[in-house]
């Protein structure tokens, strides 16, 4: 197994990224098994059934919630999509949910995306892990542990699905603060998350993709809703059974600070509201105040004992220390030779 992580770029924008497993490509169960005649029969009527649930459940969402759905017959996708706009149908209304979920060839790697220009989400029927829950949690534990540690915000199985709807989520929002949120979305994708808020990603253990350089202040929001909303999912059945003021990012400083700056959480929940909000500029400002108060931490803090610098382990002729240096360094410039040049190979 390895795992990659990608720049997607076509005709329409440059679009979400997500770190993946290289996996085999979706085939429906049924046709996984031998040609012998004898099952032929079973699995024709297996395929009807899969066919039949996977079009009541498009039925069911479009019926319900408006949306136009396309599973390409993948009868336990379109059980987790079914799942995951009911969470945030209870969390977010309505209008929170995408206009319409496909599942098709996406790039090599890909697990999602979220088309902003026309709100709707696809997920890669290419990649296996939507073809049953076991697969599921295993890439989303093993994205996690493997390669890219910290790479999500969440080891929870509806992590991916989690993550999509939080950028349709925060599009409604976008909308109903500024109305064009297409345009606000372009914007925040292009400003990048300062260093500071960095800092405060590690420390409330948010995924690295909360920083990734493609998506800006968009993939920063949609990981910190995917930490707090998977935090409050039930394992199996995904119902959310946390607080939800949780999740209310509109007032989240003034109602759960009272306007007040007393710890690194509520700077980055100051944070968090202007973002959810598409309030750049201050967004921008709030970066030089948690600056100020970082910098004010650190100086409190004892100084730490000066380690023994590398160059005085090299005089004093220590050669295995040397070896091993070398290596770790020799692999960590092959594997991202290996990234650069797949990036640019994924490129469109
Ligand atoms: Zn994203």
């Amino acid at each position: 197994m390895a795992y990659l992580k990608y720049t997607v770029n076509n005709h329409q924008g440059v679009y979400d990224i997500r770190v993946f497993s290289v996996q085999e490509s979706y085939v429906p169960n049924n046709r996984k098994n031998g040609n012998r005649a004898s099952v032929a029969l079973k699995e024709k009527k297996q395929f009807l059934s899969f066919m039949g649930k996977t079009k009541q459940i498009t039925h069911e969402l479009k019926m319900r919630y408006g949306m136009n759905c396309d599973f390409a017959g993948n009868p336990f996708l379109a059980e987790c999509v079914q799942k995951i706009s009911n969470v945030f149908d209870n969390l977010f209304g309505r209008s929170s949910l995408p206009r319409s979920v496909t599942c098709e060839p996406l790039f090599y790697g890909i697990l999602g995306t979220f088309y902003h220009q026309n709100k709707s989400i696809s997920f890669n029927s290419n990649s296996s892990c939507f073809d049953n829950m076991e697969k599921l949690k295993e890439e989303s534990e093993s994205a996690y542990h493997f390669l890219l540690p910290n790479e999500f915000s969440s080891l929870h199985p509806a992590c991916t699905f989690v993550h999509e709807f939080s950028h349709s989520a925060h599009y409604d929002n976008l909308a109903k603060h500024w109305g064009d949120a297409c345009s606000i979305m372009e914007e925040l994708r292009h400003t990048q998350v300062p260093t500071v808020i960095g800092r405060l990603i590690t420390r409330f253990k948010l995924g690295n993709y909360a920083l990734d350089q493609d998506g800006g202040m968009n993939e920063f929001m949609a990981e910190r809703m995917t930490q707090d909303i998977c935090k409050g999912l039930t394992y199996n059945s995904w119902l959310y059974v946390n607080n939800r003021d949780n999740v209310k990012y509109s007032d989240i400083f003034e109602r759960k600070w009272d306007c007040r700056y007393s710890s690194p959480q509520s700077y980055l929940d100051y944070y968090t509201q202007q973002v959810w909000n598409g309030d750049i500029r201050e967004a921008e400002n709030a970066a030089g105040k948690i600056e100020r108060y970082l910098a004010e931490l650190d100086a409190e803090r004892v100084p730490k004992a000066v380690s023994t610098p590398v160059s005085q382990i090299h005089a004093a002729g220590i050669p295995i220390l040397d070896k091993i240096a070398n290596g770790v360094s020799s692999f960590f410039e092959n594997l991202t030779e290996k990234l650069d040049n797949r990036n640019r190979l994924t490129m469109k």
